[in-house]
């Protein structure tokens, strides 16, 4: 007689898992938790809430704790210092065992009933992301919504037409989806352009983006300029190649000078000596430039090199229909 199998945690695994990084956000806690549980419990799933903890220093840890005492299906991780939202997220990605896969704000801008929205969206498309899309942000202030618009225009140039505009990180991701992310080994990824990135079959789902329930925000200017650059510098290397354009363009009107001082030399027209000062000065100044070019050209190889990301993406292999 053999002895079962003991369960494997995969088959331990919730149809839905619910990513939700917190940072200090005491005042929403509480309203966060009354609000999301009756929407899960409803859905009819097997479910788990992740929260992320980001290394809060108020009173968030104790009021989790206090949840989880009778809302078995809350599960926290907590990190020891405040990474950033976009690290807690990836923390909270790593960690989720769900079929599918959702993250939202703790500060119930993201409305929790849109959630039963997307699982719909996802199983009727075939869908592996579903994003959530504000189709309304008049809730944020002008300076969000400005910086936000520019934000995503600038994205959208640089990853491409699949980035969903007016997506944050409100969305559902299934398994095979988030098991991609997890293999990304860059640090300071973006996640809400890595994953278009990815390009797995997605729709979206519009939703009002609510007021911030209580406290206040956590994302002050200075990480909102973080996210921003590291949105650039993870999917361009174009500012490194900079150098090689200005050495190209020197190296033209260089060029062009020579010519000028050539026939100035010849007129008569300079002072001694000015000729060779000028023609040294204009031909090392390019030389330097495109050797600084050539420079970002190799960085920007090794940069890419090591994001390690995948260069293709196969969307189906015939041969794996046989086996
Ligand atoms: N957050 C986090 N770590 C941070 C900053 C924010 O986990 O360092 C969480 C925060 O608790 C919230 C979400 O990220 O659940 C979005 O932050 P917030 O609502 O403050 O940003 P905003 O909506 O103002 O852009
Ligand atoms: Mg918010």
């Amino acid at each position: 007689m053999t002895s079962p199998t003991p369960a494997r945690p995969q088959d331990l695994a919730p149809e839905l898992s619910v990513v939700v990084p917190m940072y200090d956000e005491q005042d929403v806690v509480e309203l966060f938790v009354a609000r999301l549980r009756p929407v899960l419990d409803d859905l009819g799933r097997t479910y788990e809430v992740l929260v992320v903890d980001d290394g809060s220093r108020d009173t968030t840890p104790a009021l989790l704790e206090k949840a989880r005492r009778d809302w078995a299906q809350l599960r926290v991780v907590r990190l020891r210092v405040n990474a950033g939202h976009q690290a807690a997220l990836s923390a909270g990605l790593m960690r989720a065992r769900g079929r599918w896969v959702a993250s939202i704000d703790a500060d119930l801008q993201d409305p929790p009933e849109t959630l039963a929205a997307m699982l719909a969206a996802a199983e009727e498309t075939s869908s592996d992301v579903v994003y959530g899309v504000r189709s309304d942000r008049s809730t944020d202030s002008f300076f969000k919504r400005g910086t936000a618009r520019a934000y995503y225009r600038v994205m959208r140039r640089l990853v491409g037409g699949h980035v969903p505009a007016d997506a944050g990180d409100f969305r559902l991701m299934s398994r095979a989806t988030v098991d991609a992310i997890n293999r990304l080994p860059e640090a300071n990824r973006v996640l809400r352009l890595a994953i278009p990135a990815l390009g797995f079959p997605s729709t979206t789902v519009g939703y009002v983006r609510a007021e911030r329930a209580a406290g206040t925000t956590k994302y002050p200017l200075s990480k909102m300029l973080r996210l921003s650059v590291d949105s650039l510098t993870g999917f361009s290397v174009a500012p490194l190649r900079l150098a090689t354009w200005f050495g190209l363009g020197g190296a033209a009107a260089t060029a062009l000078m020579l010519v000028f001082a050539f026939i100035a030399f010849l007129t008569d027209h300079t002072v001694p000596g000015w000729t060779s000062t000028f023609v040294a000065v204009a031909a090392v100044g390019a030389v330097q430039l495109l050797c600084l070019g050539l420079l970002g050209e190799y960085v920007g190889r090794l940069y890419t090199q090591l994001q390690g990301r995948p260069t293709y993406h196969i969307a189906y292999d015939s041969a794996d229909d046989d086996s």
